[in-house]
């Protein structure tokens, strides 16, 4: 594999807009799970058949505090400790994201919401259709996340173990020799992430589930197997 070097990401929205915001008339889709489940992996395949942009948090972060803006500053050192970014950094993100042109008919959550605050958040400015749950055991998770990078030119994942590339070195999907991995894929933040999660997130799936749009998915198996059963849960 080529030199993985630290994540530069998505370009940067150097502010966030503040003004009032109305509700956009759009259905959504949230991809929801543990770290290193799957969602952006997924998100990149439904993305191609829904037509939906992924809106992930996690990226819209990492830009910012590669581009050192003052959201990225306030994100930083929680990224760091594996521990939730205040609702409100977010959530002021996300009212900024579904501004832009390409959200106009909906657009695919990857990693937001994660608290109940930003699940109503998110409720009052568009419709949810579907909040599909990649589930994967804890003891996998460490793994998993270990293990992974992404092309730094298109964003593919990757995974040394279960989902390396064709030809060593080389993105299967652009041909670019130029991959990364996150500074908080490491041992240490993963286990404060997933406390993260099962304290913070894990109870959104009841308060999906009781609005009937809650889909559970194995995300223990083969990458295409979860593909092909999202796709079906979302017709
Ligand atoms: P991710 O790329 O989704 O794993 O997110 C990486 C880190 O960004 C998380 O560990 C959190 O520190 C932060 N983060 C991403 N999305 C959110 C969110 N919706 N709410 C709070 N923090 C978030």
């Amino acid at each position: 594999m080529a030199t993985l070097r630290p994540s530069v990401a998505c370009p940067a929205k150097p502010t966030v807009k503040t003004e009032a915001l109305h509700a956009v008339n759009m259905e959504s889709i949230v991809l929801f799970g543990p770290p290193g489940a799957g969602k952006g992996t997924q998100a990149q395949r439904i993305m191609q058949s829904t037509g939906l942009p992924q809106v992930s948090t996690g990226d819209m972060l990492r830009a910012s505090v590669a581009a050192g803006t003052e959201t990225g500053m306030k994100a930083k050192k929680f990224m760091d400790a594996g521990q939730l970014v205040p609702d409100d950094v977010i959530i002021a993100l996300i009212r900024d994201r579904i501004q832009d042109a390409d959200a106009s008919n909906g657009v695919m959550f990857d990693g937001f919401p994660r608290t109940i605050p930003q699940a109503e958040a998110l409720a009052g400015i568009t419709n949810v259709s579907h909040v599909i749950a990649i589930e994967v055991p804890d003891e996998k998770i460490v793994e998993r996340i270990c293990g992974r990078y992404t092309c730094g030119n298109c964003g593919a994942v990757y995974h040394d173990t279960f989902n390396p590339t064709k030809t060593e070195g080389t993105c299967n999907s652009c041909g670019s020799s130029d991959f990364k991995r996150r500074a908080d894929d490491n041992a240490d933040t993963v286990m404060s992430r997933l406390s993260a999660y099962h304290e913070q997130t894990s109870p959104l799936a009841d308060w999906y589930d009781s609005k009937g749009i809650f889909h559970r998915i194995d995300g223990d198996r083969a990458i295409d197997e979860i593909s092909t059963d999202i796709l079906i849960a979302l017709e």
